[in-house]
């Protein structure tokens, strides 16, 4: 949260995520923290969804991207199929409860040749791994606070995923971090200022490229295979 991008497009605060300036709706009647987290993560109302036939040249940078898609999917060593692309209007990029990742058109086409902020962009919603919220069924309902705490939390882990998923792919960080300090208006109590999430995403990069490192030096024939499940557990 706290960030704001004008020229055209709808007020976006958390540009990669959900808007928490309003309460998570349905918070009484959720009967699980999974539940409480899926509403408030992933259940806010979609932006509309684009046809990507009617939009070509968008379509060509979406098929683009749809190839990082499967490589960060199968860093994390979930089934490509759990997550997917949809073109759509009015947001950055967020992730529904069914995978669905949707990239805003305008977003998509201004850093269509910045590969690194869009699949910055990406590896973050897919950082969420929306499915695994509902393992969460039994625990008792959070109260707001609570909840806020644990949707910063996971936004927190998002970041760090974006930023291990960039070093594993051999890409910079630092265009996806330029990004959200351009879009920083100041910093909203609901949310981490733009610097600190820099922090976090360069932490997950330094880390794993680390670890990148001593794969290829220890196991440099391994490397050359389509690697899978390198950030298993993050
Ligand atoms: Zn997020």
């Amino acid at each position: 949260m706290g960030y704001k991008i004008q020229s055209g497009m709808s007020t976006v605060l958390n540009p990669f995520g959900p808007d928490w300036s309003t309460a998570p709706r349905d918070v009484s009647e959720a009967t699980s923290v999974g539940e409480q987290v899926e509403d408030s993560l992933f259940g806010k109302k979609k932006p509309p969804l684009l046809d990507e036939d009617e939009f070509p040249d968008a379509a060509k940078v979406l098929a683009q991207l749809d190839k990082y898609r499967r490589k960060i999917v199968n860093l994390i060593g979930d089934p490509e199929t759990d997550y997917f692309l949809q073109l759509a209007d009015g947001t950055i990029a967020m992730i529904d409860t069914h995978g669905m990742i949707m990239v805003g058109i305008k977003f998509l086409m201004k850093f269509k040749d910045n590969m690194p902020v869009l699949v910055g962009a990406i590896a973050h919603e897919i950082g969420h791994r929306p499915k695994r919220w509902a393992e969460y069924k039994q625990q008792k309902p959070l109260n707001i606070a609570e909840l806020q705490k644990l949707c910063r939390y996971e936004e927190t882990r998002a970041d760090l995923f974006a930023g291990r998923a960039l070093a594993e792919l051999g890409m910079s960080c630092e265009p996806m971090i330029q990004f959200l300090k351009d879009l920083e208006e100041g910093p909203h109590p609901e949310y981490f200022p733009a610097k600190m999430r820099a922090d976090v995403i360069r932490e997950g990069f330094r880390e794993q490229t680390g670890k990148v490192k001593t794969r290829q030096k220890l196991w440099p024939e391994l490397e050359k295979i389509a690697p899978k499940g390198h950030i298993g557990d993050f």
